[in-house]
């Protein structure tokens, strides 16, 4: 029988994919004879953003067997319970998408449903008032939840921000550890089979040829083999998401130490706010039909709580997807994908969710074509879901004072997200799609947040009494309150668990004890 195995593997780009692919398939073959090459260039570098993560990035550390405090030292790594929406919905209001649920649902009536009714009739309690992870950020409290679900601390979840170069350099180090070749060159040409079309060999700048069976192409916005050579195509939504740049602009540590990122909507797109241990990381992602580079990077600069860090990074990107992720004996991942903007930090996961996808489909080297159909049909709508639930944001601003948010508020959505909408609109139903990275609770938080509320309650919530849905939810408040108060700040958490010397001192000064 012919070995039909693939046993070189040529991962190239050396980001945050590329060495989350060569870590996390060097852990997975460690005791086979593959070979696994990251061809990357100093000269081009990385894109030098991505520090806001979902909780799904603690499985990945896990997966490689990493403490999730060793890598926040290692990282400057700090506490994310969700992301602050500020002037979102009007100009003056904010509102939280945490990673946690709201209420406790009673007989399969889902409680946003029971909070609907009490508010139909006259209680102004607002819906985040049943969420501990809301609590815990407006009081800048964090810590770990409980793995058992009679806990009262087992309805929320974090996730992580960190610096994304060290990150890189993390996985870097554990793949290098694990028998992953490094070669730092720039390629210059990528050589096809003549029959197939397949990829053979990359042709390097000094002339050397790296030949492999599977290709993996992190090589960021350029894609290097899945568009410069394979020539794939891409799915353009700008018409859903208009912002197509952004300029980063890290700061100082300074303000509060908040276990949350902060997204605030601006004039011409939105600004976030990245809280690490020894510095802020912030950005400006715009639409360059309403506004310049300068006067954007100017608008950041005016915003920031700290003094400015390095010159301003600027990006231009196209929000969309390849229409192929994986293409004969190549599979995209990180931006070389796609890219959909980074106002709900779903980059990264959507790198891990393509790695995981792939091993599970690992092809031989007979590529059998059915597997790349699976994976571009499972990754296109996980690229679709995540569209939908940004174009919401956009779509449902009540703010009419740019010709930003105007534009948006009158755009026509996709279908998908239309239906969604039609249907929490009449009933406060919550219609769930095959390959949603973001469940039910994280609709709930956007649509209460923007105060896109249904005509009408479930009505089997009439089945309760209104006394004993008082009680109910008066309890559900004082439970939260309560754990509020015995729980540590932000600050402290880290302090006992994941401090570096360098964030303390940035933060705390140099000769604080
Ligand atoms: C403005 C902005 C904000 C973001 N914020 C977040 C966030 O908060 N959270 C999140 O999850 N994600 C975020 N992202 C996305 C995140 O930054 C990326 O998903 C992540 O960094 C992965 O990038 P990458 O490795 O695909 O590409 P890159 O970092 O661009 O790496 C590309 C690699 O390819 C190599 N390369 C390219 N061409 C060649 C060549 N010809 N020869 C050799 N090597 C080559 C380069 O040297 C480099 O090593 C953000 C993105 C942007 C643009």
């Amino acid at each position: 029988m012919t070995d039909c195995r693939i046993r070189k593997l040529v991962i190239v780009g050396g980001g945050t994919a590329g060495w989350m692919a060569a870590a996390s398939f060097a852990h997975y073959f460690s005791q086979n004879d593959v070979e696994i090459t990251v061809v990357d260039s100093s000269q081009i570098g990385t894109v030098g953003v991505g520090e806001a993560t979902v909780p799904a990035i603690r499985d990945f550390f896990r997966s490689l067997g990493l403490d999730e405090f060793e890598v926040m030292r290692a990282t400057q790594g700090t506490c994310k319970l969700g992301i602050e929406f500020r002037d979102w919905s009007r100009k003056g209001e904010s509102f939280f998408h945490p990673f946690g649920v709201f209420g406790t649902p009673a007989r399969d009536v889902a409680f946003h449903h029971f909070w609907l009714k009490l508010r139909q009739f006259g209680d102004p309690t607002p819906f985040s008032a049943y969420s501990l992870a809301v609590a815990l950020c407006e009081q800048g409290r964090f810590t770990r939840p409980h793995p058992a679900p009679s806990s009262g601390l087992s309805v929320f979840d974090w996730a992580v921000h960190f610096d994304a170069g060290l990150f890189a350099q993390l996985l870097r180090g554990y793949a290098l550890k694990r028998r992953v070749k490094h070669v730092d060159a720039r390629i210059v040409d990528v050589n096809l089979r003549a029959d197939d079309g397949f990829i053979e060999s990359l042709t390097l700048d000094g002339g050397a040829r790296i030949e492999g069976e599977l290709f993996i192409d992190c090589s960021g916005f350029r894609g290097v083999l899945i568009e410069g050579a394979l020539q794939t195509g891409y799915e353009d939504w700008t018409r859903w998401l208009p912002c197509d740049r952004a300029v980063a602009m890290p700061c100082r540590a300074a303000g509060s130490f908040t276990p949350y990122t902060r997204a605030t909507a601006l004039e011409a797109g939105w600004q976030w706010r990245i809280p690490l241990q020894h510095r802020i990381g912030n950005g400006y992602v715009y639409c360059s039909q309403f506004i310049g580079d300068d006067e954007a990077a100017a608008a950041l600069a005016a915003n920031l709580e700290g003094a400015q860090l390095g010159d301003p990074n600027f990006l231009r990107f196209t929000t969309g997807h390849r229409r192929k992720f994986w293409n004969r004996n190549c599979v995209a991942l990180g931006l070389a994908g796609g890219f959909l903007e980074p106002l709900e930090s779903t980059s990264i996961q959507l790198i891990e969710t393509g790695i995981e996808k792939l091993r599970r489909l690992f092809p031989d080297k007979t590529f059998d074509p059915a597997l790349a159909e699976e994976f571009n049909r499972s990754s296109q709508l996980e690229y679709e879901r995540l569209r939908d639930f940004l174009v919401f944001h956009y779509k449902a601003t009540s703010r009419d004072d740019s010709p930003l948010w105007r534009e948006c508020r009158a755009m026509s959505v996709p279908d998908t997200l239309d239906y969604k909408m039609k249907l929490f609109r009449s009933r406060g139903f919550l219609v769930r799609y095959e390959w949603e990275t973001f469940y039910d609770p994280s609709w709930l938080a956007l649509y209460t947040g923007f105060g896109f509320l249904p005509e009408h309650y479930d009505p089997l919530a009439d089945y309760f009494p209104m006394s004993e849905l008082h009680e109910q939810l008066a309890r559900m408040r004082g439970n939260i309150s309560s754990i509020v108060q015995q729980t540590p700040t932000h600050a402290e958490f880290i302090a006992r668990h994941c401090a570096t010397a360098e964030g303390h001192a940035a933060r705390w000064g140099a000769n604080a004890a």
